[in-house]
């Protein structure tokens, strides 16, 4: 694959709590782009009285949350204590380090539509182990241009620069495209990928639409996307993350041993994760598959 190829990835349908979802990282066919490693495209879907969008406490470790949403609210609560909604537009953004635990959960919303991204960063070894920290942002940097809406959730594009926690080189932008075409400038540093939220996005020769991840490569300064009504994606691209990587359910690692010791700690309600206040019951999973529990 030259530089310049794009290369479109299916996503795989998945479950979170009652939400169905479209994963377009990790997938066979990519597990990262720069240290971005989890994306879950969530709806659009309709709320009713009768259905469930809430997703009780579990922990994570050595990763970075990126809650993104479209419509629709979510209540996120930690076991640092935060309780924070997050709207449209606005960006919630969780740091786990060596441990937290979290819920989101609907703030009472019945009628409405939710839609949104969840996104994981990959921690580097530099902080992974290090303290967990939550940050939410109101309002980001938001740029207009020819035919183009750019919202600026983390890193920098063209001039502007989120303040949002960054651990690694990279950046994550909403492209809000009008029908027609846009221009962005990009770091030929970092490899790119997009994921299509609602309508048609024309990159190079290939039409992307929700249910893929379009892997745009690295070497690009710039790149032209085309729209013929209006389209919404995410951008995601950084410096290609060189450490290996172990994920199992909540938890990003680097060996199985890492992930057991997890495991155990949340099974047995170790502080290390600590508590979130929440009316939910805590979700907890079997042992990892490779792991011997002791009768
Ligand atoms: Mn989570």
């Amino acid at each position: 694959m030259t530089d310049h190829d794009i290369e479109i990835i299916e996503s795989r349908e998945a479950q979170v709590a009652e939400l169905r979802v479209r994963r377009a990282l990790p997938t066979k066919g990519r597990r990262t782009v720069g240290a971005w490693c989890f994306v879950d495209h969530m709806g659009p879907m309709a709320l009713s009285p009768d259905r469930s969008i809430d997703v009780a406490p579990h922990p994570h470790m050595g990763l970075q949350t990126v809650t993104w949403l479209f419509s629709g609210e979510f209540l996120h609560r930690d076991s640092l204590g935060t309780e924070q909604l997050i709207r449209a537009g606005q960006l919630n953004l969780m740091t786990s380090g060596h441990g937290i635990a979290h819920s989101e959960e609907n703030p009472g919303l019945r009628s409405g539509e939710m839609h949104g991204m969840q996104l994981w960063i990959a921690q580097p070894s530099l902080t992974r182990d290090g303290g967990s920290e939550f940050e939410h942002f109101d309002q980001l940097p938001v740029l207009e241009t020819t035919n183009l809406t750019a919202t600026v959730l983390v890193g920098s594009f063209g001039e502007l620069r989120s303040t949002a926690r960054r651990d690694s080189e990279l950046v994550g932008v909403e492209l809000d495209l009008h029908a027609g075409d846009a221009t962005v400038e990009l770091n030929p540093d970092f490899e790119y990928a997009i994921v299509v939220a609602n309508g048609s996005v024309l990159v190079d020769e290939f039409v992307v639409e929700p249910g893929v991840l379009a892997y745009l490569g690295a070497g690009r300064d710039e790149c032209r996307f085309g729209a013929t009504r209006a389209s919404r994606a995410i951008l995601i691209g950084g410096a290609p993350f060189d450490e290996r990587l172990f994920m199992w359910w909540n938890f990003v690692a680097r060996t199985q041993d890492e992930i057991a010791d997890a495991w155990r700690a949340w099974s047995t309600a170790d502080e290390r994760f600590g508590r979130v206040d929440s009316s939910f019951a805590r979700i907890d999973v079997d042992p990892p598959p490779w792991m011997s529990v002791p009768q």
